[in-house]
């Protein structure tokens, strides 16, 4: 008899579930349609836009579609998305290989990356380009304009032994290429375009210092930001060089699958973290202002927890984010409470400890009464190489 109700029980439940499933039901989108929000407060009255300035698509050795890039960077909470696809790299034409024989010079016929090799086989000029280096950018940029995100036209100019940049505002990527590097650079710069040096140890060879090739640029002029964080690297040695010679501190994700598969996937642990971003402090969220913006240096990059930039905006952003209030007593110990109200977690050391401050929560810590005042050094906050911005917090 128990094993009959037993059998009784499973099987209605067995035709309960079957029923419901049976029903066409339209369920709720759910977190692909959510954007994360990362938040800042206003700096000096500035807003702080989350950008990335290097990202690639399908039309260089990306692997997914320019829309996608933006959808991607709106959902990741960026205001703001560079479009920069290789102008020497073409993927998609080196898998059309055999469309592509005519194009080819006899001297790399038959090699395995005739097509994808580091320079250009034809020019633009001679019916070469069969590419319009504009088409990423436009199609990216009618995504931005339903999701309300703005797209940054660029390329990034590849050589192979001198290095990567990225042109920014640029305004005919397919009038950038020249077979000489400086060259195609310096058309970019003819456009008006940002200049930034990426990943600066691309050359594994020449680990923590600077090429010839890369000082003659930095020479004549032609660079104005540097990354100091690409991908999953982070230059430290680099940070220097950047803020003593007043270039722009950029950290961007030279992503080519998905932020999803790069940022997030690899954790093992529960802890908050971000894609790399350019932190761009401006009026407005459009090109004119980011623009600007950029080339007065005013950036925080951040890469995996950790902003570098100038002492005062590293400073400035901390203050605006993070207060401090007597919120108690014991004996002569005060209580002070240390409210972040910021998506950014900070690690500081005060009173000789080194505190956790979460993202939109309050660290209690404890300050003898008769002095008044914390002395705060911002550890994930890089004003150099070597030192982080530390400053007098007076208790009230
Ligand atoms: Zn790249």
């Amino acid at each position: 008899m128990r094993n009959f109700t037993t059998f009784a029980v499973v099987a209605l439940v067995c035709i309960g579930s079957t029923q419901s499933f049976a029903q066409t039901e339209k369920r709720p989108f759910g977190a692909r349609h959510t954007r994360q929000e990362i938040i800042f407060p206003k700096v000096n009255g500035l807003t702080v836009y989350k950008t990335d300035l290097h990202t690639h698509t399908i039309y260089s050795d990306g692997e997914v579609t320019p829309a996608f890039r933006v959808h991607e960077a709106w959902r990741d909470g960026l205001d703001a998305v560079a479009i920069t696809d290789h102008i020497e790299y073409r993927r998609i034409e080196r898998d059309m290989y055999k469309f592509m024989q005519p194009y080819i010079k006899d001297e790399l016929r038959g090699k395995k990356y005739a097509i994808n090799t580091n320079v250009m086989t034809v020019a633009p000029d001679e019916n070469g380009l069969l590419v319009d280096f504009n088409v990423p950018y436009e199609t990216a940029r009618k995504k931005g304009d339903e999701l309300g995100i703005l797209v940054i036209r660029g390329v990034e100019i590849t050589r192979k032994n001198l290095g990567d940049y990225n042109a920014l505002f640029t305004k005919d990527n397919n009038s950038i290429y020249d077979p000489g590097a400086v060259q195609a650079i310096r058309n970019a710069r003819a456009q008006g375009a940002f200049i930034i040096h990426n990943h600066p140890q691309f050359d594994r060879n020449n680990e923590n210092k600077l090429t010839d090739f890369c000082n003659s640029l930095y020479a004549e002029g032609l660079i104005d930001g540097v990354e100091v964080g690409n991908s999953c690297y982070f230059y430290r040695w680099i940070i220097d060089h950047v803020l003593n010679g007043k270039y722009t501190p950029c950290a961007d994700t030279d992503v080519h699958s998905t932020t999803d598969i790069d940022y997030k996937s690899g954790r093992r642990d529960n802890t908050v973290r971000y894609r790399n971003m350019t932190l761009v402090f401006a009026k407005s969220c459009d090109e004119e202002s980011l623009h600007k913006a950029l080339l007065d240096g005013r950036t925080v990059a951040y890469h995996d927890n950790m902003l570098v930039g100038s002492e005062k905006l590293l400073t400035d952003l901390f203050k605006a984010s993070v207060k401090f209030e007597v919120a108690g007593k014991s004996g002569k110990k005060l209580s002070v409470a240390v409210t972040n109200n910021s998506s950014m977690p900070y690690i500081i050391k005060a009173e000789r400890t080194v505190h956790h401050i979460e993202p939109l929560g309050t660290t209690m810590i404890s300050v003898n009464e008769e002095s008044g005042k914390i002395n705060v050094s911002v550890e994930n906050m890089w004003c150099g190489s070597n030192c982080h911005p530390t400053m007098e917090i007076r208790l009230k």
